[in-house]
């Protein structure tokens, strides 16, 4: 049979880039899968739940509505996050409050909301997306960089209290992805061809990392055949982060 077959599914992000391709391939594969998102517009057959990750209302609510539908959640992907260029001077203290909401914070958010049904799974296991910026220093980007280090070790912490519940906490930590996210990026870029080449040559591959490579590595982590794996942060990545 399918591989997630039987298993419900939680993606917040899941409305574009690396958590729709996450959604559709936990889906394809057997597994029940709502996205949370800011629009609730995805394709059959995912669960669209539109909420803010930095609105602890609508994310227990919706958190409520999945688990319900589905009579239960065992997985839970925390991929929604927003990026921020520049240094430590670029940034007034409400952007950092701003961007740390929804990176750090929705993720503790979403988390808090979704273990009372993730203890009565019999394989639960939360995958939060990083990023690459949290273990190598990248130029122009210190508060992005900060909330995903700081997202690594909530990871860790989290893992290291779930032990005894038998809820596996991982994270993928991403290079630079072919997303709507980097499209965007490019098209406010004085050169996007010149631009793309930049972020094309920063990783030792020469090329972008694609969604679908990310939601693979996602997908290893969350399932059953990843029982002894916690604590711990996939780069998917090109290579950048080693070589
Ligand atoms: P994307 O912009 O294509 O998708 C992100 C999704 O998150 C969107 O659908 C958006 O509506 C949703 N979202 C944003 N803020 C939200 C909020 N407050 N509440 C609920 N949903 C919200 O971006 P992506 O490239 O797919 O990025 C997904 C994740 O991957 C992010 O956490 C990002 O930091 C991480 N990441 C991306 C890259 C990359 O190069 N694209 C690299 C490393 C890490």
């Amino acid at each position: 049979g399918l591989p997630f077959a039987g298993l419900s599914a939680l993606v917040t992000g899941g409305a574009s880039g690396i958590g729709l391709a996450t959604a559709t391939l936990l889906a394809e594969r057997g597994a029940r899968v709502a996205c949370l998102d800011l629009t609730a517009e995805v394709p059959e057959p995912l669960l669209g739940l539109r909420a803010d990750v930095s609105d602890d209302a609508s994310v227990r609510a919706s958190v409520a509505t999945a688990a319900e539908a589905f009579g239960g959640l065992d997985i839970v992907v925390n991929n929604a996050g927003i990026g921020a260029a520049g240094t430590v001077e670029d940034n007034p203290d409400e952007e950092w409050h701003r961007v740390l909401d929804v990176n750090l914070l929705g993720v503790v958010r979403v988390t808090r909301a979704a273990l009372p049904h993730l203890r009565r799974s019999s394989a639960p296991a939360i995958v939060n997306t990083c990023s690459v910026a949290a273990t190598t220093g990248l130029p122009d980007r210190a508060l992005y960089s900060a909330t995903k280090g700081a997202l690594l070790a909530l990871t860790r912490a989290t893992a290291a209290d779930l032990l005894a519940d038998g809820v596996r906490v991982n994270c993928v930590n991403p290079g630079t992805v072919d997303t709507p996210w980097v499209g965007r990026l490019l098209s406010a870029a004085d050169d996007p061809a010149a631009e793309r080449a930049a972020l094309e040559a920063r990783q030792p591959t020469g090329r972008l990392v694609a969604a679908v490579e990310v939601a693979e590595a996602i997908a290893h982590l969350a399932g059953p055949w990843s029982s002894a794996v916690t604590g711990t942060a996939l780069p998917v990545d090109g290579g950048m982060h080693g070589l």
